[in-house]
């Protein structure tokens, strides 16, 4: 009782948020405000004095334009936190930004996502650096049971909700019910495999060397799972392998499948995978209310029909993918009672993965 009535007074004394650090991009929801920061998950970094230069965007636009004692760094690759100190300053500076918007007597409860495939210690170090950048209490919440929330899925009834999480660096599929993560996987072919796939294929098929930003654009343009109804094309620009020298070539929708068909291969028996070991009455409920896609790599076209065609199940695009983390997070500080219990916030009570 005393408890729910601090729930409700700390709610107007602090200005609670819920961060997305996503491998690709970094969403910050502001409690009352919605999301307040949508950035790229990037730092740039002077290597002389090691401080950071700046953080999201502006970061980003600094990448190949800077000196060279200035380096971008991208502290999340691969899903896996491979930076703990440019984590911290970005994150530190992600509150910094939120705060200035609403200063309030206490520090912000932050409820934090992060990629299912993040270690104990990672965990740790994110809460830590959470809490030395002046939070009053961090909540740590893995990013599938975010999305879920996100997209507004039943995850507290005791129904199967299937979860497909396509982002930059890692896909995390997950299968929830009654406020818990039932079955999951986390694997690390996604968006940035997807565009070192297209460079490796336009490489060997065209020996030309394209730049990620390109292959990234070109996959977005044009990339597809299926076959199209009218087919798309692209011009694009690199160096030409053999002369040295920039050329410029059409790049059809026909390359760009090929090139991510092995990936989309695997992604598609990673899902298979997790469905085998799902409990039969679970899986009957994601037979009939289907799996959701959500995730900047769920835009891939075609890609939902052909996850369908092959799980022989239905398979929905969330509405606005790339948000779902974050907007999960918001929701479970607009509503703290009726989620918190799928938050993780003592030391024991870590996530265990394999
Ligand atoms: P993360 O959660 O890891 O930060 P996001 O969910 O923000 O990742 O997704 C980023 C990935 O989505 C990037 O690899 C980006 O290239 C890809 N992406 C964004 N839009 C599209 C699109 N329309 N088609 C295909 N891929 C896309
Ligand atoms: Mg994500």
């Amino acid at each position: 009782m005393l408890k729910k009535y601090w729930e409700k007074i700390s709610g107007y004394l602090s200005n609670d948020i819920g961060i997305d650090l996503g491998t690709a991009n970094t969403l910050v929801y502001m409690r009352g405000q919605g999301i307040v920061i949508n950035e790229p998950s990037v730092v740039a970094v002077n290597q002389k004095t090691g401080q950071v230069v700046a953080v999201g965007s502006q970061a980003r636009e600094m990448l190949g334009r800077t000196p060279a004692h200035i380096v971008a760094v991208k502290p999340l690759v691969g899903g896996v936190i491979s930076d703990f100190e440019v984590t911290e300053e970005m994150l530190a500076y992600l509150i910094r930004r939120a705060e200035t918007n609403s200063r309030k007597i206490l520090g912000p409860r932050v409820v934090v996502g992060v990629p299912s495939g993040v270690t104990n210690v990672e965990t740790r170090a994110v809460r830590d650096a959470t809490k030395n950048n002046g939070a009053s209490q961090v909540f740590i919440v893995e990013e599938p049971m975010a999305a879920a929330i996100g997209i507004r899925l039943p995850v507290n009834d005791p129904i199967g909700n299937m979860i497909v999480d396509i982002g930059g660096g890692t896909s995390d599929i997950a299968v929830i019910s009654l406020g818990g993560i039932v079955r999951s996987k986390s694997l690390k072919i996604a968006g940035d495999k997807f565009n070192q796939d297209i460079i490796s294929f336009i490489r060997s098929e065209f020996k030309m060397l394209i730049g990620e930003k390109t292959s990234e654009n070109l996959k977005i343009a044009i990339g597809s799972a299926l076959p199209l109804p009218a087919p798309l094309e692209a011009a694009i620009r690199g160096r030409d392998l053999i002369t040295g020298l920039p050329r410029e070539i059409v790049i059809t929708d026909t390359d760009v499948r090929e090139a991510i068909a092995p990936s989309i291969d695997h992604l598609i028996e990673a899902v298979k995978e997790v469905l085998e070991t799902t409990p039969p009455e679970i899986v009957s409920d994601v037979i009939g209310r289907g799996l959701y896609l959500v995730g900047g790599g769920g835009l891939i076209k075609g890609l939902a029909e052909l996850l369908a065609e092959n799980l022989k199940i239905p398979v929905h695009c969330a509405d606005d993918p790339m948000t779902a983390v974050a907007r999960g997070a918001g929701i479970i500080l607009e509503d703290f009672e009726r989620y918190k219990d799928v938050l993780i916030e003592s030391e024991d009570e870590l996530p265990l993965h394999s």
